[in-house]
């Protein structure tokens, strides 16, 4: 074996690539995958060996999945460093004190993994560290001289998730590069928003060099409002969350924000059936009681109770939408200018909501509660709630039988108002391009950037003097990505019924040589002799010299999912010549002659 050592050169970066075996490394491949590992990255993950479930949501890194990690880490590095962002590390354990003003320990709730020391102290496992990292600043940058400031850390992160799943894409201990950055402006040079623009850019170039299809979108906005957050989402059929595009526009945004283009309504539609009290005893769910009532969902209305947030008077605002469609609680917090939440059920009842049989009729029969309609609720003969519990109306017309004043298009006002509430669904008039029909896509967030605003600088009081001597709260930015999830996700996007089929960037090893029989000393030194000119090159080599049938060592290489296969065996070797197939290969590969296979390899390598 070489005697090099992995760099040539002190100073330069260009690394010599490794050269590993297989019977020296760890690589426990499975035939079968536990029965609960159901998402492709979690049953193939745990399959080639990359990681071992050590509890809930809880995974070891093996060699491999290690060696993967390892290369979307540095590549996020890389961009990280390059997009001006300095590297440190902040302790996992979080003083419980820290959160003594921003209160996230309690907004967190059982997410947060609390630990009490020998001395009695509370202290949290870091879910993230905006806290820590504001305490940081605050008592290490006195002067407007210092910013703007940009840190980020690669860094384990803990969330006592209630459902971890499906392996690293939602573990409860997990990898996370956090970034924060300090200013003291929002526009103009070394403001927030270069940062931020800085930032973008830097996740779509590691997500890019990755390998990975992904889209940008739009997501929740912070408290500087605009397109102040955007998530970085895998395009995965697997993935958790909604995303919707218009095709037209390439306008992107997550579920929760993404808005509908304009729709036309109203309540002026006659001949309404007679209004009948129906009995629905015991029927959780819609679809239940539009089965029980012989109608449709998207013929009956599903009505919200949402409460006002802080303040001491009772109010409420029900968010009536149709019954296929779902309540936007973001979409509705605003609406009357003042913000609320989906009702505590308890409390709702209490106070006299049938929860479950509620009609908009609650609007007229209270003064302390108002109304939203979805414009897609309003024309038309309904069935909805009684206001009973298990009772349920049929017939119901906005115009009759409603004793209260409805809102007109274009004048809206009072009580009652019409306006987006729901989730945007496949079909929706686009926001951006009113002939354009937006679509649905599944997909896996992997990373997240938002513009906090004063949020924290604001509950730690930080504050420092700007150039003109004037007091100026700090602004800040925070910048996510899920490096675990993201190699778990680019599992998910790619791979096929032998296994992963790792994008080349963030492979473990970029070629596996496979020895068909170890014991022959011109296989093993050909073998040798490969390895050492492609680690040369920067290759990344595995030579599986194992005493195992080639069928088990082939599927092997399927199953972990290395770039490019090199086989050696006599037949090739009677030719002066060795196998050569690709992970996206079928069959067999072909013979290359040996003095052109590390050319071969390379050109393959690189046009991928
Ligand atoms: P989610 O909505 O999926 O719970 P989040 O929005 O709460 O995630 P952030 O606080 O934005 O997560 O964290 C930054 C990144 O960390 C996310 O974009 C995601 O890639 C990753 N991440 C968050 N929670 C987990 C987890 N439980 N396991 C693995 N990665 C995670
Ligand atoms: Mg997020």
């Amino acid at each position: 074996m070489s005697t090099q050592t992995a760099s040539n050169s002190p100073i330069t970066n260009r690394r010599r690539g490794t050269i590993q075996r297989w019977s020296r490394t760890l690589i426990p491949t499975l035939r079968e995958a536990p029965a609960e590992a159901v998402n492709p990255s979690h049953r193939l993950m745990l399959r080639a060996g990359c990681i071992r479930q050590v509890g809930a949501g809880v995974y070891e890194f093996l060699p491999l999945g290690m060696r993967v990690l390892q290369k979307v880490s540095q590549i996020v590095r890389e961009e990280m460093d390059a997009a001006g962002s300095a590297e440190m590390l902040m302790p996992a354990i979080v003083p419980l004190e820290l959160y003594a003003d921003t209160k996230r320990d309690v907004e967190y709730g059982d997410l947060l993994f609390r630990l009490t020391d020998r001395h009695g102290r509370g202290a949290a496992l870091g879910p993230t560290h905006e806290e820590t990292v504001t305490e940081m600043a605050k008592g290490s940058v006195s002067s407007y001289k210092q910013l703007p400031l940009n840190v980020y850390q690669i860094q384990t992160k803990f969330r006592d998730e209630f459902r971890p799943r499906a392996g690293l894409l939602r573990g409860r201990e997990f990898l996370m590069k956090d970034a924060y950055s300090f200013h003291l402006s929002v526009e103009g040079e070394g403001g927030l928003n270069e940062t931020y623009d800085r930032m973008y850019q830097a996740y779509v170039n590691v997500f890019t060099r990755c390998g990975l299809d992904f889209t940008v979108v739009e997501a929740e906005a912070g408290p500087i409002g605009g397109s102040a957050s955007h998530e970085f989402m895998v395009n995965a059929d697997t993935g958790e969350d909604t995303i919707m595009v218009c095709p037209a526009t390439g306008y992107a945004a997550n579920v929760e924000k993404c808005e509908i283009g304009e729709r036309t309504w109203s309540f002026d539609k006659s001949a309404p059936a007679e209004l009948t009290k129906k009995h629905t005893p015991g029927m959780p769910g819609i679809d239940l009681v539009a089965e029980h009532l012989g109608v449709k969902p998207e013929q009956m209305l599903k009505t919200i109770v949402f409460q006002k947030v802080g303040g001491e008077k009772r109010k409420y605002v029900l968010a009536t939408v149709r019954g296929d469609h779902d309540v936007n609680e973001g979409k509705v917090r605003d609406t009357f200018g003042f913000p609320v939440e989906i009702a505590d059920e308890k409390e709702a009842k209490e106070a006299g909501f049938a929860i479950g049989y509620v009609s908009p009729k609650m609007v007229e029969r209270r003064d302390d509660t108002l109304l939203v309609i979805d414009p897609d609720a309003t024309a038309g003969t309904w069935a909805t709630g009684a206001d009973e519990k298990d009772h349920h109306v049929t017939g119901f017309s906005w115009s009759r039988d409603l004793d209260a004043e409805l809102p007109e298009q274009g004048k809206q006002s009072g009580r009652i108002r019409v306006g987006d509430i729901r989730n945007a669904v496949t079909g929706d008039p686009s926001p951006r391009n009113a002939s354009a029909k937006l679509e649905a896509k599944r997909g896996i967030e992997v990373g997240h950037i938002f513009k906090l605003g004063t949020k924290y600088a604001d509950a730690f009081k930080f504050i420092i003097l700007d150039e003109k001597q004037k007091k100026q709260t700090v602004i800040m930015g925070c910048y996510g990505i899920g490096v675990s999830r993201t190699v778990a996700s680019s599992v998910e996007m790619s791979h096929d019924d032998s296994g992963i089929v790792w994008p080349i960037p963030i492979a473990p090893y970029h070629v596996i040589i496979t020895v068909m029989d170890p014991d022959k000393d011109e296989h093993a030194k050909v073998a040798a002799d490969l390895s050492e000119k492609l680690a040369d090159e920067g290759v990344d080599v595995i030579i599986d010299d194992r005493k195992e049938r080639p069928g088990v060592k082939f599927k092997d290489a399927d199953l972990i999912g290395i770039p490019v296969r090199i086989t050696i065996g006599d037949k090739a070797l009677a030719d002066e010549s060795v196998e050569f197939k690709l992970r996206t290969d079928d069959g067999k590969g072909r013979l290359v002659e040996i003095a052109h296979v590390v050319q071969e390899t390379l050109s393959k390598l690189s046009n991928a």
